[in-house]
């Protein structure tokens, strides 16, 4: 019998990234349950354009579709279809424990450390995850990219 029928990864494009989402497609796998990946980036953002003599703040549109193509390969590398990404606009903890609710997940899967680091015993977005979602969470112990 599986245990889960839809899983949520929540991905923070760090080096890390690919452990984690491994980790969840060979869990979403082998529970034949769907999986939705979740990027979600600080609002606002604003970049600015290199080869003009202005200063061009992109649009959220355009924000959104560089970090999708971001996320595509590593999503497609590893033989999952891109049309699972979601990126959205706010703050980590909050738009993942609401995308879990809204899509009614039934497992949260996040990396122990991600962009902030291995000095805590649990990252601050995992933690905080942990401490409001709804659903099981669980946490990939990644193990540091050294380049
Ligand atoms: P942290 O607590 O920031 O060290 O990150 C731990 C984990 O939380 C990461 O491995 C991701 O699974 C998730 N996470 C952190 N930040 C984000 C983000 N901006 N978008 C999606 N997932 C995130």
């Amino acid at each position: 019998m599986s245990m889960y029928r839809k899983v949520l990864v929540a991905v923070d494009l760090s080096d890390e990234s690919e452990q984690v989402l491994r980790a969840a497609a060979e869990i979403a796998a082998a529970n034949e349950a769907e999986i939705l990946i979740l990027h979600v980036t600080d609002n606002p953002v604003t970049l600015y354009s290199q080869w003009s003599d202005y200063v061009v703040p992109y649009s959220e549109d355009k924000i959104r579709e560089l970090l999708f193509s971001k996320l595509a390969d590593l999503v497609e590398s590893l033989g999952l279809n891109k049309s699972l990404i979601t990126i959205d606009f706010g703050r980590a903890i909050d738009l993942i424990v609401d995308k879990a609710d809204k899509e009614e997940c039934d497992l949260i899967v996040v990396g122990s450390h991600g962009r902030h680091g291995v000095k805590l015993l649990l990252g601050s977005t995992a933690n905080g995850v942990l401490h409001h979602a709804s659903c099981d969470v669980l946490a990939i112990r990644v193990r540091e990219t050294i380049e």
